[in-house]
């Protein structure tokens, strides 16, 4: 069935009860990309999520936690054929996490490259305080025709955000980032075959809880209003888009 909306990521295993988070993005009809931050997670999302109509599941192994995990790669690499959807995935050159860069920078490789060689996968790509190495490498390790780079709640520059364009890059957009004005003006300037929209629940806040899971309305009402559309507009387009994205996919793979 068609979905009405898209969350193309967030992390439902991160909210008190997965298989209730689940139910609420059927319910939605919003076709939905749980990601995972360990490849130990992404069996339990797989079990619950397979009788869901609009719940799909990321391999993942977070930047963040690359320095403490950095070995479930093995396990990573093990579960990679098994799925389409990878992430979450990338860097991250933020003050905490800064010290790991050059390990995260070799797993980010490695999967790239892995990703690269099975063809047809579509990644959810973190890249705080790291854009530029993060297209480097994508632009290096993942070519465009051997599957597609997701770029979650991209910060980078304009120009940047050009670049990722270049690379065939999508960016999924979510309602808190589109507080930031250079965020605003990107998601005004991309082409709009390129938007999708994300919750990156729970970790997204609204009036001090977690945003509900699979709820992009405010997100699609954002970017519309950036975009001088209709919400209804939008929210077909980000349907359609992500309908281009995945049918692309079956041709690559
Ligand atoms: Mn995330």
């Amino acid at each position: 069935m068609r979905p009405d909306y898209v969350d193309f990521h967030t992390h439902l295993d991160l909210y008190p009860d997965l298989s209730a988070a689940i139910a609420a993005c059927d319910r939605r009809r919003t076709a939905t990309l749980t990601v995972t931050t360990t490849p130990k997670a992404f069996a339990r999302n797989c079990e619950l999520s397979q009788t869901s109509e609009f719940v799909r599941v990321g391999l993942g192994l977070h930047p963040q936690l690359v320095a403490e995990r950095s070995k479930e790669i093995s396990l990573f690499e093990k579960l990679l054929p098994g799925t389409r959807y990878v992430g979450e995935i990338g860097l991250d050159a933020g003050p905490h996490h800064y010290r790991s860069l050059e390990l995260q920078k070799s797993i980010f490789e490695r999967i790239l490259r892995l990703c690269a060689d099975e063809g047809g996968k579509i990644l959810s790509i973190h890249s705080v305080r790291a854009t530029k190495p993060v297209l480097d490498m994508l632009e290096m390790h993942f070519p465009s025709h051997r599957g597609t780079a997701v770029l979650h709640w991209f910060s980078g520059s304009a120009s940047e955000a050009r670049r990722g364009v270049a690379l065939g890059c999508y960016f999924s957009v979510n309602e808190r980032m589109l507080a930031s004005p250079n965020a605003r003006r990107i998601v005004r300037e991309i082409p709009e075959n390129r938007i999708l929209t994300e919750t990156d629940g729970p970790f997204v806040k609204r009036d001090g809880k977690p945003i509900p899971a699979g709820d992009v309305t405010q997100a699609v009402k954002e970017i519309a209003a950036l975009r001088g559309l209709g919400a209804s507009v939008i929210q077909s387009l980000i349907v359609e888009n992500l309908r281009n994205l995945t049918i692309c996919h079956t041709r690559n793979s």
